[in-house]
């Protein structure tokens, strides 16, 4: 089996989503991805390629109501990404250029929004933008990535999940790769820093 990864070169047609890369979702936060700060710096680097060739950049973040039901009792997550809090900023250290494209989602009390195209105009935005094609890296794999990514190819959309930028809840083991695995099937492919962009 050839295991070489994917190499891309963005182009007119593609950027570069980070999903959820809030406070909240990092060590220390309320509900803590382990490993989740690790993937900063290279989110950081990809946004420094994909800004090089003048490319747009979406950012999404949970941000829910103070009752929200996903929280306990009633739901299954601690109180998380609470709009406007520091648990819901984005994490410390993250480059996002000013003009990206900020989407918040999951801000309906009464439904939970694992995918930032639930609720948004995130798929307006994108075709407004000319965007064929989404680089998709962020917290969690298993989550609000593995939702999202779902949602852009169902919508028509092209997906490259970047596999070193992205970190998995694994509630139950497994979940990070089956999630990948399952977008593959769907016709995603998936690449990392050496792959993207590389001089
Ligand atoms: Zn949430």
């Amino acid at each position: 089996m050839d295991t070489k990864p994917d190499s891309f070169d963005p182009a007119d047609g593609d950027a570069l989503i980070v999903v959820d890369l809030q406070q909240d979702f990092l060590p220390g936060g309320a509900l803590a991805v382990r490993g989740g700060d690790q993937i900063v710096p290279l989110v950081n680097q990809y946004l420094r390629r994909f800004r090089q060739r003048g490319l747009p950049v979406f950012a999404t973040r949970d941000w829910h109501p103070p009752r929200h039901c996903s929280f306990q009792p009633a739901g299954p997550w601690p109180a998380h990404c609470v709009a406007g809090t520091p648990g819901a900023g984005f994490a410390p250290g993250l480059q996002l250029p000013p003009d990206a494209v900020v989407v918040s989602k999951a801000q309906d009390p009464q439904h939970d929004a694992y995918s930032a195209f639930s609720g948004t105009s995130l798929v307006q935005l994108l075709r407004a933008a000319g965007v064929q094609r989404l680089f998709v890296a962020g917290l969690a794999t298993d989550y609000c990535v593995l939702h999202t990514a779902r949602d852009a190819l169902a919508a028509g959309f092209a997906v490259v999940l970047l596999a070193d930028a992205m970190r998995p809840v694994n509630l139950r083991p497994g979940d990070g790769a089956a999630a990948i695995a399952e977008l593959r099937a769907l016709g995603a492919r998936v690449a990392s820093l050496d792959g993207v962009g590389a001089v």
